[in-house]
C-alpha cells in the first residue's frame, strides 16, 4: 500500500496539550450575494432589523450552550457579538447605507468592513481580535439575510482534528467537545477568542499556520502539539509513538499540578510567596480565580483604550476596574496605568510617528503630559479602590521625578474625591514597574518613593540589552538569561529589600522554571504569571529550598555568558 508523504507544519501553540486524530476540513460557503439597488428603503431596513434580531437570538442560544460547557465568562465572549450588532453607531450607519439605496447585504458588508479596517490598522493582537469579532458578526448577519444555514460541527466523528481557515467563537460554541482532539487554523493567535475558548475547553490548538488549507485533506492522520505549535500530517509510526508518549507524560503532569490547587504558594523550606496573575481585561480576573491565582499582579489597562474609537470616560473605566476588583473578592488587584506607545498604538490619539517608538514619547511620559487623560484614569482607579484591594502601578519609570509627579497627581485626585464625598482607599499603595535599565541603576532611590516594585522583564531585557523584544534577528540578545539582565534583576530586588518594600515580577520570566530558583535566592516576594501557569509555577516553587536556590544562583552569577548559564541551568534543573 502506498503511504502518504509526511508534512511538517508550524504555527503558534495557542491551547496546550497533544492532539492525535484525523483531520476534518471545515469548508465555509461564502455568503455570496448580488448587490442591488432598493427603492423601498423602509422595507429593506426592516429586513435588516429582522436579520439582526434573528442573529442575536441565535447567538444567545449558542452562548447558553457554551455557558453549560465552558462557563459564563466564555459565553460572554459570544454575547459580545450581540453587543456589536446592537451598537447604535453600527445600526445608524447601516440604516444610512440602506437609505442611500443599497440592499441590506451590501450595507452590512460596507459598515462592517469599515470597522474591520479600523481595528486591523492598529496592528496589535487585541485590536486584531476585535476585527475578527466584527468579521464573525458580518458573516453571521449575511447568512441570516441570505437564509443560509450554520456550519454544524455537532456530528463530527470521534478523534477529529478540526482544520479551518479561521475558527470563530460561534463555531466553538457548536462543538461536540467529546469528539474533538484538536484544532488547527490558518489565522488567529494566542489572544484570539477562539484560542481562549479552546484553552478553557481543554482542546489542544495550533493557530496561525501558514498555507494550512493548501496542505490539509480531510481524513489525513494528524499530530499536533499545542505548546510548541508543531503539526505533523500523515506521521510515521515512530512519530505517532512519540506523541502518544508525550500525551501520557502531559496527562500525568497536569494531574500532579492539580495537587497544588487550593494550596498556598510555599517553598520546600516554608517561605510563603504571593502567586498572582497578569490580566488584560476585567473578565480575566475570573480566569485568575478559576486558575487558583491569589489575585492580580498586573492588569494591563491598554485594552480599554484600544478597543474603542475615542477615549473611555471615567465612568467606563471605573466600571471596568470595579468589575475586576469585585470578581477578585478582596484579593489584590494591581492596576497599571496606561502603557501606550512602543508596540501599542491607539489610532484615535494620533500619536506622532517616531523613528524609535520604544524609546519615544510613551507610557508615563505621555500620561504626565496629558494630565486630563491621566487624571481621568487615576480617578477611576481610586474610585474602584473602594471595592477591593486595589494598587496603582506606573509603567516605564526611568527617573525619580516621574514617580513624584505621578504620586502628586494621585494626591490631587484623592483630595478632589474627598471634597466630592466619593469613597476610595486612603491607604492605596502606589508602585512602579521596574522595566528599564535606568530604573535598575537608581532602584535604591526609586525604592524610597514607591510602595512596591514589579519587575517587567519583557521590557527590562530589551532596554538592558538594546534588543527589540519583537525582532527575531536579535533573539539571542533578547534573553533574560543574559548576565547583564540577571544582574539588573538582582539589583532591583536587593534595592527593594533594603528599603523594605515588596518586589514582584510580572514579566514572562516570572513563570520560567529555569529562573525561579534565582528569583527565590534574590528574594522576590511575588510572582505574577498568566492564569494557566499558576499551578505549574506553584509546583516549581515548592521544589526549592533557599540553600539549594542559593547554590544554583551563586554558580549562575559566576558565569559570564548566556550560553554557559543556559547550559548549566538546563543540565542542573
Ligand atoms: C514587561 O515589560 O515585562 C511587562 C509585564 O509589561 P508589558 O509586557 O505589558 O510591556
Ligand atoms: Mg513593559
Amino acid at each position: 500500500m502506498k503511504t502518504k508523504k509526511t508534512i511538517l507544519l508550524k504555527g503558534t501553540g495557542t491551547a496546550p496539550g497533544i492532539g492525535i486524530g484525523d483531520l476534518w476540513r471545515i469548508e465555509e460557503c461564502p455568503a455570496a450575494y448580488t448587490p442591488r439597488q432598493v427603492t423601498d428603503t423602509r422595507a429593506e431596513k426592516q429586513r435588516f432589523q429582522q436579520a439582526a434580531a434573528a442573529f442575536c437570538e441565535n447567538t444567545e442560544r449558542q452562548a447558553q450552550a457554551l455557558q453549560a460547557t465552558a462557563g459564563k465568562e466564555q459565553a460572554d465572549i459570544l454575547r459580545e457579538h450581540i453587543t456589536i450588532v446592537q451598537d447604535p453607531f453600527l445600526q445608524s450607519e447601516t440604516d444610512k447605507q440602506i437609505a442611500s439605496g443599497q440592499c441590506a447585504e451590501a450595507a452590512v458588508e460596507a459598515v462592517c468592513d469599515r470597522f474591520i479596517a479600523l481595528f486591523s490598522a492598529a496592528g496589535d493582537e487585541l485590536t486584531e481580535q476585535r476585527s475578527a469579532d466584527v468579521r464573525d458578526v458580518k458573516t453571521g448577519l449575511l447568512r441570516q439575510l441570505l437564509g443560509m444555514s450554520e456550519v454544524s460541527l455537532k456530528n463530527v466523528p470521534e478523534n477529529t482534528v478540526l482544520c479551518v481557515k479561521e475558527m470563530t467563537p460561534s463555531m466553538m460554541a457548536g462543538l461536540n467537545r467529546e469528539h474533538i482532539a484538536g484544532i488547527l487554523t490558518e489565522t488567529g493567535s494566542k489572544a484570539s477568542h477562539s484560542a481562549i475558548l479552546a484553552k478553557v475547553m481543554g482542546i489542544p490548538a495550533v493557530m496561525g499556520i501558514p498555507d494550512l488549507m493548501a496542505s490539509a485533506c480531510s481524513g489525513t492522520a494528524v499530530l499536533l502539539d499545542g505548546d510548541t505549535g508543531e503539526v505533523i500530517l500523515s506521521p510515521d509510526e515512530e512519530q505517532q509513538q512519540q506523541y502518544r508518549a508525550r500525551r501520557e507524560t502531559l496527562r500525568r503532569e497536569y494531574a500532579e499540578r492539580e495537587l497544588f490547587r487550593g494550596k498556598p504558594t510555599v517553598s520546600a523550606d516554608g517561605t510563603v510567596y504571593e502567586l498572582v496573575c497578569n490580566i488584560g481585561n476585567p473578565q480575566e480576573a475570573a480566569l485568575a480565580i478559576e486558575n487558583d491565582g491569589e489575585g492580580v499582579g498586573l492588569f494591563r489597562t491598554e485594552f480599554l483604550f484600544m478597543n474603542q474609537t475615542s477615549l473611555p470616560t471615567e465612568e467606563e473605566q471605573f466600571r471596568a476596574y470595579q468589575k475586576a476588583a469585585l470578581l477578585l473578592h478582596g484579593k489584590p488587584l494591581v492596576i497599571r496605568t496606561l502603557d501606550i506607545g512602543g508596540d501599542k498604538d491607539i489610532p484615535y490619539l494620533g500619536l506622532a510617528k517616531e523613528d524609535n517608538p520604544f524609546m519615544g514619547f510613551r507610557a508615563i511620559r505621555y500620561c504626565l503630559h496629558h494630565r486630563d487623560l491621566f487624571r481621568t484614569q487615576i480617578r477611576a482607579i481610586l474610585r474602584a479602590s473602594a471595592f477591593g484591594k486595589v494598587r496603582i502601578m506606573f509603567p516605564l519609570i526611568t527617573c525619580v521625578e516621574e514617580v513624584r509627579q505621578g504620586k502628586a497627581l494621585v494626591e490631587e485626585c484623592q483630595s478632589e474625591l474627598r471634597t466630592q464625598g466619593i469613597a476610595f482607599d486612603e491607604a492605596i499603595p502606589v508602585g512602579i514597574m521596574a522595566e528599564t535599565a535606568a530604573a535598575g541603576m537608581i532602584a535604591d532611590w526609586l525604592a524610597e518613593e514607591a510602595d512596591f516594585f514589579s519587575i517587567g522583564t519583557n521590557d527590562l531585557t530589551g532596554y538592558t540589552m538594546a534588543a527589540d523584544r519583537g525582532n527575531r534577528n536579535v533573539a539571542d540578545w533578547y534573553s533574560v538569561l543574559q548576565p547583564s539582565v540577571l544582574r539588573m534583576i538582582q539589583a532591583i530586588i536587593r534595592a527593594g529589600k533594603n528599603h523594605h518594600i515588596p518586589v514582584g515580577m510580572c514579566g514572562e520570566a516570572a513563570g520560567d522554571p529555569m529562573l525561579i530558583p534565582l528569583l527565590i535566592s534574590f528574594g522576590l516576594t511575588e510572582f505574577s504569571v498568566s492564569p494557566p501557569d499558576v499551578l505549574r509555577v506553584r509546583k516549581t516553587i515548592a521544589r526549592w529550598t533557599k540553600p539549594q536556590a542559593d547554590e544554583v544562583t551563586a554558580k549562575v552569577m559566576s558565569l559570564p555568558t548566556q550560553q554557559e548559564i543556559k547550559e548549566y541551568l538546563q543540565n542542573t534543573i
